[in-house]
């Protein structure tokens, strides 16, 4: 099962990258890496972020 989840869908108003992973937390880290590289986040605050809308995040992840 690979999990995935699209910028779009997790907020980004413009970015349709998709982000994926074997578990959630290997998904996570790709998109801070994703967040870091492309929307000039730093690790501090793209958990900030995270942190604040884990939710969110969650119902826009997809397995397949
Ligand atoms: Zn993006």
């Amino acid at each position: 099962m690979t999990l995935s989840i699209n910028c779009k869908d997790a907020g980004d108003p413009v970015c349709t990258h998709t982000m994926y992973g074997e578990t959630e937390e290997e998904l996570f880290e790709n998109a801070k890496k994703h967040g870091i590289e492309v929307h000039g986040y730093t690790e501090e605050s793209f958990n900030e972020e995270m942190s604040k809308n884990l939710e969110h995040f969650r119902k826009a992840i997809r397995s397949t």
